[in-house]
């Protein structure tokens, strides 16, 4: 029998053109007819259905749009076997990071998708990733995925690094788990983790995010001033750093240590990630990192920006208490993370 996938429009380059009609009007049927017109291969695939959610670039995406796709999720779990959202690229690994800590025990395949040109345009990548997106939710893997340019993205790993060239998207520190390439490959690891359809249950719900964070971008020679540490310290609650290479700031001048030290006196959470796209951070390994461990600032591992900025939300959001946050952060919800154990052996073999 036909598997039935619920296609959810949140916005983005994708339907940007297709848009005059469709987005303007917010009509599900039109926008529906529209891309059937245009990818008419999609109904051979699946029974499809859609919703316009929103349409917004989604530079405009946040917390709201992830609870909102969350409660649809839920809502419409039980009439279909699979979910697709059409999101923009920019913003797109953050959205489907979230939901995949959002949504948890998951037990069928929501899979974002959108595209570099509009669908409407010359040499526009919306269809085939459309195909792909729709076909890959078909198959029953249990996870929150990125499909785009024909490979197969696990939400916390991926990250967009172009612009330009139609491969948009990159998982720098885990492999891609599958391909749609001359053949539909995945991993059989992932294969295995499908579950028979009786027991694909509905996920437990937890929206509780908490966006009062800030984050901050390490710049040679740029140092945080007393007065500017002072007005962050009372407005946020969370802080992430983007320390270079493994993780370092500078110590020769005392500002980063100063708003380090005094976030964690106040018990807000400080947490550092890297300018790195590839590879983890590592704070035992230089001097300059070493110290901030020892303030209790938390390692964001081999985990991607995105993930480890919506981590800290997620972990602000429900309330995990101060003391716990280091076990948090190191214990991956969807696979953000290499446990540390394992990143610890890695690290051995580069001394
Ligand atoms: N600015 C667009 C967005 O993220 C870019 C895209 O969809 O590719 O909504």
């Amino acid at each position: 029998m036909k598997k039935r996938v619920l296609i959810y429009h949140t916005g983005g380059t994708f339907g940007m053109a297709l848009g005059d009609t469709l987005a303007a009007q917010k009509q599900s049927p039109h926008f529906l007819e529209d891309l059937l017109q245009r990818v008419p291969e999609l109904p051979s695939l699946a029974k499809i259905e859609l919703r316009i959610l929103c349409n917004i670039d989604s530079s405009d995406a946040n917390q709201k749009l992830w609870c909102l796709l969350a409660n649809a999720i839920q809502e419409d779990w039980n009439d279909f076997d699979g979910f697709v959202i059409i999101h923009g690229t920019d913003t797109m690994a953050f959205s489907a990071t979230a939901l995949a800590f959002i949504l948890q025990g998951l037990t069928k395949s929501i899979v974002f998708t959108g595209s570099q040109r509009p669908i409407s345009a010359m040499r526009s990548d919306a269809r085939v990733n459309i195909i792909d997106a729709v076909e890959l939710a078909t198959r029953g893997i249990p996870e929150v995925m990125v499909c785009f340019d024909s490979e197969i993205h696990r939400a916390t790993r991926v990250t967009k690094y172009s612009n330009e060239h139609l491969y948009a998207f990159k998982s720098y520190n885990a492999p891609v788990i599958g391909s749609l390439g001359v053949n539909f490959k995945i991993k059989r690891k992932i294969l295995n983790s499908i579950i028979p359809f009786a027991k694909r249950h509905m996920p437990v719900v937890n929206t509780n995010s908490n966006s009062n964070i800030a984050s901050l971008l390490c710049v040679p020679g740029v140092m945080p001033s007393d007065s500017f540490i002072e007005s962050l310290l009372n407005s946020i609650e969370g802080l992430i750093v983007q320390g270079f290479g493994s993780g370092n700031l500078p110590v020769t001048e005392k500002n980063w240590l100063n708003l380090c030290q005094k976030a964690l006196l106040k018990k807000i959470p400080v947490v550092m990630s890297t300018q790195c796209e590839s590879g983890a951070v590592s704070l035992d390994l230089y001097e300059n990192g070493r110290i901030f461990s020892d303030l209790g600032v938390i390692s964001a591992l081999d985990m991607t920006f995105e993930a480890a900025s919506v981590k800290l939300m997620i972990m602000l959001g429900r309330k995990i208490s101060f003391e716990k946050r280091h076990e948090f952060f190191a214990t991956p919800l969807a696979f953000e993370c290499t446990p540390v154990s394992k990143n610890k052996e890695d690290i051995g073999t580069r001394k």
